[in-house]
């Protein structure tokens, strides 16, 4: 049995959801259907998701509610047309709007919620009354009722796997079981949604709850590439790599599946497939437990910009004990979540995404490492950081990879100002200043993927 997943452009227009419904056709063991939001059916085009926010911010700042409606509404109305389905699907939704617009405000964030997760369940409604429609069963399933559970504000949003047991009976549904992604629900009846593009997450939590053979997440590539195809010109397609490999790509910008999205697979073995749904003969990618890595040590090349460096500087620091846990302990403080520490005996610099630093917060942290822990020197970094990182599981057993990537890295002239390879050794990461990051990630996949030196 499978479960599968279509992303935003999937399910953008008419012609993309009979696509949809004629991959689901084509393989009977194609049984639950999770699907995002109505997303964007051109480049310059609005994603119904963007368009609900924008409602929901009109409702919440007496903005013009009634357009941004319309809007939403309007993209639905287009796709029932255009899948001939009666007007009455349409009216179901506009109502179902006018229901949420009611709900409180109290909290902004859960209105917001509220509003963002109607593109993802009245397109599974849509999508369901389309299958009945040609004459294929098929249900809507209503997340609260299926038993996607999720955890209580203010902590990030996670799901429950005791939600699971509850879920698992989705798979004695007689036909076609269309579920909405992004959102569910808490132990006390509160809707909440994921991150953006979090409908991949979904698709993996009932993957993993119903203990699926195989999760396909539909896309609109034909597969994982082993870098960003809009720097390095036709890279090379990645057709197997393991959960972690997938993870630390994810990690550092691979944005074809969501990186919480690869927990509850892994967790009950349930492999995955990232396949295109405008190309579904295309085999895709295969992300597995375990991959002969023998001949590709190296599977991707990822890098991620917008970091900042906290540089601390004390004399003696490798004898004094708590150090390292007190100077945290300020991040903590600030709700500061940190990506790397690159540390010298005497100095230890602590890598921060950039969302998580204001003005104010900065000047706070240098001011209290000053006074409470007497810092010779501390200052954040004057530049703008990107993270390159070489993924691969067979990094581990092969000898001179730093050397051929440091070496690749010289030769066009950029700075190194940070490396650290992670204890499970599947990734290196290497901190560069922004303005070399294409140049490197060229060099890089020279030295890493052109064919002759594939073995090397
Ligand atoms: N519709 C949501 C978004 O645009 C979630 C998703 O598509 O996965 O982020």
């Amino acid at each position: 049995m499978k479960v599968c997943k279509f992303g935003g452009t999937s399910v953008a227009s008419a012609k993309q959801i009979k696509k949809v419904v004629e991959i689901v056709k084509s393989d009977s063991s194609r049984k639950i259907v999770v699907v995002s939001a109505p997303g964007k059916r051109f480049s310059e085009d609005e994603k119904v998701t963007d368009l609900l926010i924008t409602l929901a911010n009109a409702a919440l700042h007496g903005g013009d509610i009634e357009t941004a409606l319309e809007n939403v509404v309007g993209r639905y109305q287009s796709i029932a047309n255009d899948l001939e389905l009666e007007n009455a699907i349409e009216q179901v939704i506009r109502k179902d709007l006018e229901r949420r617009l009611l709900t409180t405000k109290e909290d902004e964030s859960l209105f917001i919620d509220t509003i963002k997760a109607a593109g993802e369940d009245n397109n599974a409604k849509l999508i369901a009354a389309y299958f009945n429609h040609i004459g294929i069963l098929a249900e809507y399933a209503c997340p609260k009722e299926a038993g996607l559970l999720v955890n209580e504000r203010p902590a990030r949003v996670q799901a429950l796997p005791e939600g699971y047991e509850k879920l698992e009976k989705l798979k004695e549904a007689e036909g076609i079981v269309v579920f909405p992604g992004f959102f569910g629900y808490t132990k006390s009846d509160t809707l909440r949604t994921f991150n953006r593009g979090g409908s991949d997450i979904t698709g993996s939590l009932v993957a993993a709850a119903v203990r699926a053979d195989l999760y396909e997440n539909f896309t609109d590539v034909d597969s994982v590439y082993s870098a960003n195809p809009n720097v390095v010109g036709n890279p090379m397609a990645i057709d197997q790599m393991t959960y972690r490999e997938m993870r630390e790509l994810a990690y550092a910008g691979f944005s074809v599946f969501h990186d919480e999205a690869l927990m509850p697979a892994f967790l009950r073995a349930v492999p995955v497939c990232i396949k295109n749904t405008n190309n579904p003969e295309a085999p895709g990618t295969m992300i597995v437990q375990d991959r002969d890595n023998s001949k590709q040590p190296v599977i991707g090349i990822a890098a991620d910009d917008g970091f900042s460096t906290l540089f601390v500087e004390k004399y003696l620091m490798n004898q004094e004990v708590g150090f390292g846990r007190r100077l945290l302990q300020i991040l903590e403080d600030e709700c500061i979540s940190f990506e790397h520490t690159p540390s010298g005996i005497d100095n230890m610099s602590v890598i921060i995404r950039n969302e998580y630093l204001t003005d104010e917060n900065r000047l706070k942290i240098i001011k209290r490492i000053q006074d409470e822990l007497q810092a010779d020197d501390v200052h954040f970094r004057d530049m703008e950081y990107s993270m390159i990182v070489l993924v691969g599981e067979g990094m581990r057993h092969t000898k001179g990879l730093t050397a051929r990537a440091a070496t690749a890295i010289a030769k066009t002239e950029s700075n190194i100002e940070m490396i650290n390879q992670g204890s499970s050794e599947v990734s290196l990461v290497f901190g560069i200043n922004k303005k070399d990051e294409e140049k490197i990630i060229r060099e890089l996949y020279k030295e890493f993927f052109q064919e002759a030196n594939l073995l090397v």
